[in-house]
């Protein structure tokens, strides 16, 4: 029997699609604890016998019984593997600089909702958030978990990571996830022309958008700069409408 907490935080819509970080096989038993039982035992009230569906971010969906519904965890039985949604071949990866509380995590659903692949915390001049140390981790996970929230309701079974963030100076010298754009009002190439191969990587600004100093940092960087037309977008709609666009002419949202 495997034991592990799964995580269903952030939930807002009912649904019966769980995420749990545990290994998930036809046969096994497993014992959902935490916020992942509190949603079925406490939220959905499940019965035993009743069908949930599980996932663990390894690309399937499986199908499980409820055994035995408990206050603190709830036991299941995985009964087979479902097919799962296809991840688009084109790969975001969306280097957003920390925007405050609300507008970080639409940024984080949206996008995950909309195919993007990765995402990058970034600390820019503007970003108004002080986090350090265990505010920064807590944080973090929290991040995590509103991807994790995202793949739940949208039916992804692969759980885009939330990677370590960075300075913008320790992000421009850093691995390449694919060709490097940032998105800038002033810039002179609109997005729609842009030709980026499989994967690309997007920068986006915070409330107070990059200073010019570091715009221009960026650019000497070799990232390329783009424009979403002339009107100035929030920092939260910029990174979806950007990964909404990438992703209908080169992924899985076009013809
Ligand atoms: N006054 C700021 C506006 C910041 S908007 C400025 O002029 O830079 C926050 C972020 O959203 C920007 O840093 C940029 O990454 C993105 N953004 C907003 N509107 C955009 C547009 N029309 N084209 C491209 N990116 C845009």
């Amino acid at each position: 029997m495997i034991r592990a907490g799964g995580a269903a935080g952030e939930c807002s819509v009912r649904i019966n699609r769980l995420y749990t970080a545990i290994h998930l096989e036809p046969g096994a038993e497993v014992v959902l604890e935490g916020p992942a039982a509190h949603y079925l035992g406490r939220v959905l009230r499940v019965a035993p016998g009743q069908s949930v569906v599980l996932f663990n971010g390894d690309g399937q969906d499986y199908a499980a019984d409820v055994l035995r519904p408990g206050k603190g965890s709830v036991v299941l039985e995985v009964r087979s593997r479902l097919p799962a949604v296809r991840e688009p071949d084109f790969k975001i990866t969306v280097a957003q600089a920390i925007s405050r509380g609300e507008r970080m995590d639409q940024t984080l659903q949206k996008c995950t909702e909309l195919g993007a692949s990765a995402f990058r915390p970034l600390f820019s001049e503007r970003v108004e958030v002080r986090l350090t140390g265990g505010k920064l981790e807590r944080r973090m996970a929290h991040w995590q978990g509103v991807v994790v929230a995202a793949c739940e309701q949208s039916g992804r079974a692969v759980v885009p990571q939330v990677l370590p963030a960075l300075d913008l100076d320790d992000w421009l010298a850093g691995d390449r996830a694919g060709q490097r754009i940032v998105m800038h009002p002033g810039a002179d190439a609109p997005l729609a022309r842009l030709e980026p191969g499989q994967r690309v990587e997007l920068a986006v600004g915070p409330e107070g958008g990059f200073s010019d100093v570091e715009y221009e940092r960026i650019l000497a960087g070799g990232v390329r700069g783009v424009q979403l037309g002339r009107r100035i977008l929030r920092t939260e709609t910029a990174a979806p409408a950007a990964v909404a666009i990438l992703q209908a002419l080169y992924g899985d949202l076009g013809a």
